[in-house]
């Protein structure tokens, strides 16, 4: 049972409301990019979209010794950044383990608050199911 319906004119409307007010916030705190399907509370507050190849599930194979990216060998790799901080968190710090489905791209540019309530971030096609109860 979601909290909205996101085909009703409250979500459309909360939509153009919050849709500003989140990208404008998260693109200062987190550097977000807007997925649309945030999991920012299991990947210790390290958005996983500033990965050059999207990675959702953890880094790929080519992170540097010193833990820099394979892309962007001046810079940390994201999942190294965000296993460390996940360690920190008093809150969330075993959910860094979370297996998650592909991004859909459908909701790039969509509000994730509102995607949340609606449980449209929920919805993935067959096959898809990462262990999470997604269907
Ligand atoms: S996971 Fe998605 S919604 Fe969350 S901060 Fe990153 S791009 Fe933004």
């Amino acid at each position: 049972m979601h909290l909205l319906n996101e085909k009703s004119v409250t979500a459309r409307v909360l939509d153009r409301v919050l849709l500003p007010v989140e990208k404008i916030s998260k693109q200062v705190v987190f550097d977000c990019r807007m997925c649309g399907q945030c999991i920012l509370h299991e990947t210790g507050l390290t958005c996983p979209m500033r990965c050059p190849k999207n990675e959702r599930n953890g880094p790929c194979g080519g992170v540097h010794p010193n833990g820099n990216c394979e892309v962007f060998p001046d810079k940390p790799c994201v999942w190294v950044q965000g296993i460390e901080r996940a360690q920190r968190l008093p809150l969330w710090r075993e959910h860094i383990g979370e297996l998650h489905p592909p991004v859909d791209w459908r909701l790039k540019d969509t509000s994730s608050w509102i995607n949340l309530f609606t449980g449209r971030d929920q919805i993935h096609p067959k096959g898809w199911d990462a262990g999470n109860g997604n269907k």
